[in-house]
């Protein structure tokens, strides 16, 4: 019989970034607390009814309970390519260059096992959303870090010469950026171009915020920027597009030749996902602009609502360019408390949950920066910031 031992590549991995604070939430509501959730992106707004109506309509077809196409629905392959040209400018054949998946998860561990050879340098920027450590280990490359830290997050010629080298085979971004609400613009795009372009890398471009951006900002797609279109794989999420976070139904974007590889990765992952799903998602792309502008507007006034509580309370709050998400630093303030301690400290006396940013690092982590997930209804965001208010005064 195997121990779990045995399984050491998975076992070895570090902790779930939200493990800890979900096991003191857990704690805390099993002794009957009530504790607001500003851990996980979870929105907890109501969910958009059209697109879940449509759901419950189209799953009463057979058809749309069985296996669909590999690659996905070609409604839905359609609806995509003509959201990306209206919304970002970019052009895509949704025969050859759009794959649909189960989440935009799925779409990273494809391409992870599909393009990374034992060996193969991998350049990720740190803080790194929690799964792609681990993927890229799994597949054996090895990774390379780009240290960011606040306030804004960006990075220079310098720091990306230390991470790149000739065996450089992929690099794994993220824009905008999960866990720092940073929305990078074309400045930052074509620096990093430039390196994949010397270094002959394909980068992995997870641009699953990019709807939610705020403040007139316009997302970049990493696949616009030009000499890039040809080793660009684009990942998407319809999650993050209807604040549908449990649905699962990514997208995958990648020049002909680079698709191909991928669509047979995930032929042998999931094959392919639930067709009921894609086709409600097929029929929520095809709403009209207002209403992503809506939404967009929606969670910028939440955004707005929360920071301004925050900073009323005197916590110097960090810029919020999209996401569901806007950060604290804790430094300014010299409490003589770690991110982590705090946000121990919060769900324990304060009821509050919150992330601490340094669990996204993988080495030599910024400490002093806590996430909150804005993404809720005006009573939750009111409800945390009374709470909020007492833990500046406890922790001075
Ligand atoms: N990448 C990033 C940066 C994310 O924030 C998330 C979700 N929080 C995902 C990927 C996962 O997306 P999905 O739920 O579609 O798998």
């Amino acid at each position: 019989m195997n121990t779990p031992n045995q399984f050491h590549r998975i076992s070895r991995l570090p902790p779930y970034v939200f493990e800890q604070v979900n096991k003191l939430k857990a704690e805390a509501r099993a002794r009957g607390e009530d504790i607001i959730d500003f851990g996980m992106g979870n929105p907890d707004m109501p969910t958009p009814k059209h697109i879940v109506d449509k759901l419950i309509e189209t799953a009463r077809d057979p058809r749309a309970n069985r296996y669909s196409a590999s690659r996905g629905i070609k409604g839905l392959r359609r609806a995509m390519a003509a959201y990306y040209q209206r919304r970002f400018g970019v052009t895509l054949d949704p025969d050859t260059e759009v794959m649909i998946t189960s989440g935009a998860t799925e779409a990273l561990a494809g391409a992870m096992l599909a393009l990374i050879e034992p060996g193969d340098e991998v350049v990720l920027f740190q803080p790194l959303y929690d799964a792609y450590l681990p993927l890229v280990l799994r597949a054996g490359g090895v990774p390379k870090l780009v240290r960011l830290k606040p306030p804004d997050w960006r990075f220079d010629e310098e720091m990306l010469s230390r991470a790149f080298s000739p065996r450089t085979k992929v690099v794994l971004f993220n824009n905008p950026l999960n866990p720092t609400a940073t929305v990078y613009g074309e400045d930052q795009l074509s620096l990093l171009a430039h390196f994949c372009m010397a270094h002959n890398s394909i980068v992995v471009c997870d641009e699953v915020w990019e709807h939610v951006v705020f403040d007139g900002r316009r997302h970049v797609s990493m696949f616009a920027v030009p000499g890039m279109r040809s080793r660009t794989v684009k990942i998407g999420s319809a999650g993050k597009i209807f604040s549908l976070t449990g649905w699962k139904v990514g997208f995958v974007c990648a020049a002909p030749e680079i698709l191909r590889v991928l669509a047979k990765a995930h032929q042998y992952i999931t094959f392919t996902t639930p067709p009921n799903l894609q086709t409600a998602v097929t029929y929520g792309l095809g709403k009209d602009d207002s209403y992503f502008e809506g939404m967009r507007r929606d969670l910028a006034r939440s955004r707005d609502r929360f920071t301004k509580g925050l900073k009323q309370i005197g916590f110097p709050v960090l810029e919020s360019q999209g996401t569901y998400f806007v950060s604290v630093d804790l430094a300014p303030l010299g409490l003589n408390i770690d991110d982590e301690s705090f946000c121990k400290r919060l769900v324990a006396e304060h009821k509050v949950a919150a992330i601490p940013v340094s669990a996204f690092y993988a080495e030599d982590p910024v400490k002093s920066v806590v996430r909150f997930c804005f993404a809720k209804k005006d009573a939750t965001l009111d409800g945390a910031l009374e709470r909020l208010a007492g833990a500046l005064a406890r922790s001075a």
